[in-house]
């Protein structure tokens, strides 16, 4: 299935790119807290960034990749584990799994996304 994932392609197209996750985990969308809730260049970067699953970093560059023998349940349950190892509140996840499902289901394979608060655009498309 397609998924959202880390990279560092395209990092430095904006002057305040970072990549703290590993090349290739899986990320979601994260909160943002109340320091940069109107502003996805703020001094925080939350609100331009994505969080890794297992790395629980951060980057404001994301993959849409095809992992091949990962089914939706397994998706939840990486969701779920990140979530309770994070403090946050599990039952999220699998609304969280649905909507980003929803969110790359109409882009292809190696689609570069970035994030501004609540919009998710992409950036550029390469070979995966
Ligand atoms: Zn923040």
């Amino acid at each position: 299935m397609k998924l959202l994932t880390a990279t560092s392609v395209t990092q430095g197209y904006r002057d305040n790119d970072f990549d703290w996750c590993v090349e290739g985990e899986l990320v979601h969308i994260g909160v943002v807290c109340a320091r940069d809730r109107d502003d996805p260049d703020g001094g925080c970067g939350c609100g331009r960034s994505f969080a890794g699953l297992n790395s629980h970093r951060a980057t404001t560059t994301a993959m849409v990749r095809e992992v091949p023998g990962f089914t939706e349940d397994d998706y939840v349950e990486a969701i779920r584990s990140s979530l309770e190892q994070q403090g946050y509140d599990p039952s999220f996840a699998e609304h969280e799994a649905a909507g980003l499902r929803t969110l790359v289901r109409e882009w292809p394979v190696g689609a570069i996304v970035e994030r501004r608060l609540n919009e998710i655009v992409v950036r550029q498309v390469v070979q995966p």
